[in-house]
């Protein structure tokens, strides 16, 4: 009988055997979006976890043992994950394909660190029409793995890009509201570049690109400097950076703290939050996260 069953088996296509495609996606950000496309049919599991920064990740064995299992590891890339560049490497020497998203991105919509010339800012996913873009590659390669879905996969790609669209308007419409004079987004670290590119703010990290230098005494002396006689009424701590330099700036400035962005991570499953005006939304999602950092700083630095 057992035979039987095995003779069977072997004549099964091979996607009823495999079972879902198993992905493995580095940031929560990445996580969200390849959870999107991929919906029941494929696997994900999360490597780096929720409030923990990106920059300064590095895997342990267990998540090693998670990578070394996947069909696909997908990544940002740009240099985000920088310290799990010799892993992903190894993981490519070995035939696992690794993905990076960002990079499909013509460099072109790309920013240029202005610390590091010869390399991009890595945080596209704060304009939702290039995180759109990232959409298509997660697509593709699922498509390719797993072509009995790729209809799926495509169908809800295009649902996701259109609703990026959608959140973009929305920020747009929302961030008009904030006038000239108060249109300075101070932040823990340098991650919201495209965020002021996109929506027309002045944009200034605390500390660079990266996270993994630490701010020094004159880059917080500079920004006091900078505050102080404006009429900036607001900076922000984010929620997978230390806010040590940005608490200082508030203390040594006068400028309130107006409060917690998500940059490099979303929030944590199972949290819904609500708007002033009722909005529910779940930070632990890429479009959660976006519009509670939206809405925060709508009401920090609007009349
Ligand atoms: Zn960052």
């Amino acid at each position: 009988m057992r035979i039987w069953l095995i003779f069977v088996a072997l004549l099964l296509p091979s996607f009823l055997l495999a079972g879902p495609v198993r992905a493995v996606a580095t940031s929560t950000f990445v996580a969200d979006l390849v959870r999107s496309v991929g919906g029941e049919d494929v696997e994900v599991v999360g490597l780096i976890p929720h409030g923990v920064d990106p920059h300064m990740f590095k895997p342990t064995i267990a998540d090693v043992n998670h990578l070394m299992r996947a069909d696909v590891v997908f990544f940002n890339g740009l240099g985000l994950e920088g310290r799990m560049a010799d892993v992903l490497r190894r993981l490519e020497r070995r035939g696992t394909r690794a993905v990076a998203v960002a990079e499909s991105i013509p460099t072109e919509y790309l920013l240029q660190d202005e610390d590091n010339p010869n390399q991009a800012d890595p945080h596209i996913w704060f304009d939702p029409r290039l995180w759109a873009r990232a959409v298509d590659s997660v697509v593709r390669v699922l498509s390719e793995l797993d072509a009995s879905n790729a209809e799926h996969f495509t169908a809800r790609g295009e649902a996701l890009s259109a609703s990026y669209e959608s959140l973009h308007e929305w920020a747009a419409a929302s961030l008009a509201k904030i006038p000239p004079e108060r249109r300075i987004l101070i932040t823990s670290h340098d991650a919201f570049q495209y965020f002021g590119r996109a929506y027309d703010l002045e944009v200034i990290g605390v500390q660079g690109i990266s996270t993994v230098g630490e701010a020094g005494l004159s880059d917080i002396t500079r920004i006091v400097d900078r505050v102080r006689g404006q009429s900036i009424p607001a900076v922000f701590v984010e929620t997978s950076v230390s806010s040590a330099a940005v608490r200082r700036i508030s203390q040594d400035s006068g400028v309130r703290i107006g409060g917690s962005l998500y940059s490099d991570s979303t929030g944590t499953p199972g949290e819904v939050l609500h708007s002033p005006t009722g909005m529910r939304y779940d930070p632990s999602t890429y479009t959660g996260a976006f519009r509670h950092n939206v809405l925060t700083i709508v009401d920090a630095l609007g009349l």
